[in-house]
């Protein structure tokens, strides 16, 4: 296989020419760097390259396979960091102006696992303005483009770190997930993508959106690769005061077993109405797929989905108001130029540095976090939030894993929900519950609409059951065969 050809493979296919020394991780990195020069002019996945960082780790990785030493599973692969996680001496931006020559001081622990596991991190990934988005067309800096129709959006808010992979400019991507951003943009992407459970990778050196719901996950072109960067980045960290005290299981474990008495169960109220006619002709033959490897296929009734988005709209703000309290002009980041005074000085540095999502989400959860309305809004979000819960816990109780689509909808063009808000906020009715509940959730690709657009299918399972919902997701790649390699871009 040539190398042009070897960069849109998993990271199984890579590490094999590795060992096999057919190719260096040296050579594959800077081959990545080719395929970013050529075409993230107009794809815009990356904010910034980390390109001596990513050769350097790439040399290790050379010499440590010269040496015959042995290797970290994922060693020597190139991937690409969500520009709202710190790198050491790099710059992290969430896409924000706020931060735009903000140089991170330390790494997260996430990127702390990176460096450990010896994976080149090839750039700093475009996002929405901290991770507020469904489309990637908040990024202060600029919009991303779907590398599957240049014309259509790749979902939001980790738009760059899915078109990257989905472009060939990186194996795979870490992305973060508040209410759907892993899954979402997997979706829209023809990937697959998986948010863990609330606390299983640490959250510290992400930037804040929403404490409470956000999770670091990655995305991949294969259900196993997902698997394996999950274990490179999942475990136990005092840093976070909310990670789950407990060593990870080895998730590739069990991703082959069969399906025979399985049972899955899909959600009526996300499976009937309101989905276009391509998402539900995949769904409906995902099912039958399901039935046909011995699974069995119960109808499940979560009729608290359509409150769900009002629910996560005032949690998320909420604590969106919050997080970005600390962005006030002093301790780091954009600070106005000739202020009046240290009133002033705050008034205009954020009102110049944020764009208009994130300061329309400051104030949605000030006012919710407001005495008098405090009890109207956030205590009740909080109540259904917890009766939420409860739904998804009786359906756990029937069945091992639940499907629905990620969205009822494929990629939209550019440009078409930017002036609505609301419409945009819409696109998250399927996954911003698992946020809400804060259990597993992943998108697998299962095909192509009629305008070639990749459509997605969406598995929840409950806590901790990750390897469960990588075996059931794994069967039905093996099933779907699904394409992943890079799409046929109007590009090069
Ligand atoms: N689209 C959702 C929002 O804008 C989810 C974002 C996310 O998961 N980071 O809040």
């Amino acid at each position: 296989m040539d190398i042009q050809e070897l960069i849109t493979k998993s990271s199984s296919e890579q590490r094999k020419a590795l060992l096999n020394k057919e190719v260096s991780s040296e050579e594959l990195v800077n081959e990545i760097y080719k395929k970013v020069e050529t075409v993230d002019k107009e794809i815009g996945a990356y904010n910034s390259l980390t390109k001596d960082f990513a050769i350097e780790t790439a040399r290790n990785v050379d010499e440590k396979i010269r040496k015959g030493e042995e290797l970290p599973p994922l060693a020597g692969i190139p991937l690409a960091l969500k520009d709202n996680i710190n790198l050491k001496g790099y710059s992290t931006t969430a896409s924000s102006k706020i931060l735009a020559n903000f140089v991170s001081p330390y790494d997260a622990t996430v990127t702390k696992k990176l460096k450990s596991n010896m994976i080149p991190i090839i750039g700093k990934a475009n996002l929405d303005e901290f991770a507020m988005g469904s489309s990637n067309e908040n990024s202060a800096f600029k919009i991303v483009r779907n590398p599957w129709n240049l014309k259509k959006v790749p979902g939001g808010s980790s738009g760059g770190s899915a078109a990257a992979v989905a472009a060939g400019e990186a194996t795979f991507a870490l992305g973060s997930d508040t209410g759907g951003s892993i899954r979402l943009p997997a979706s829209y992407c023809g990937l697959v993508g998986l948010k863990p459970t609330y606390g299983r990778v640490s959250r510290y050196g992400l930037i804040a959106f929403a404490s409470s719901l956000d999770q670091i996950g990655p995305i991949t072109r294969t259900v196993e690769d997902a698997a394996l960067l999950l274990n490179a980045i999942a475990g136990h960290d005092e840093k976070d005061s909310t990670s789950l005290n407990m060593t990870p299981p080895d998730f590739t474990q069990g991703i082959h077993n069969d399906l025979k008495g399985v049972k899955i169960g899909y959600i009526k109220e996300l499976c009937s109405e309101g989905l276009s006619d391509d998402v539900a002709k995949a769904i409906q033959s995902s099912i039958e797929k399901y039935k046909s490897m011995g699974a069995e296929i119960v109808e499940i009734s979560l009729p608290l989905i359509k409150y769900s988005i009002a629910v996560y709209y005032i949690i998320a703000t909420a604590e969106a108001s919050s997080n970005l309290a600390r962005f006030d002009g002093v301790k780091y980041g954009y600070r106005t130029k000739n202020p009046e005074n240290l009133y002033d000085m705050y008034v205009k540095t954020r009102a110049e540095g944020f764009g208009d999502e994130v300061k329309r989400r400051i104030m949605l959860g000030t006012y919710a976090l407001s005495s008098g309305y405090y009890d109207a809004y956030y205590k009740k979000a909080q109540q259904l939030r917890r009766l939420i819960k409860q739904d998804f816990d009786t359906a756990f109780s029937k069945v091992d894993v639940l499907i629905s689509p990620t969205c009822p909808h494929t990629a939209f063009d550019i440009g078409s929900k930017v002036e609505d808000p609301l419409s945009m906020y819409l696109t998250d009715i399927a996954t911003i519950t698992a946020n809400l509940a804060g259990i597993p959730a992943m998108n697998i690709p299962i095909g192509l609409d009629s305008d070639r657009m990749p459509i997605g299918l969406q598995l929840q399972a409950n806590s901790l059951n990750e390897t469960k919902l990588l075996n059931v997701a794994f069967k039905l790649e093996e099933a779907v065969q699904f394409n992943y390699s890079i799409p046929s871009m109007s590009l090069v």
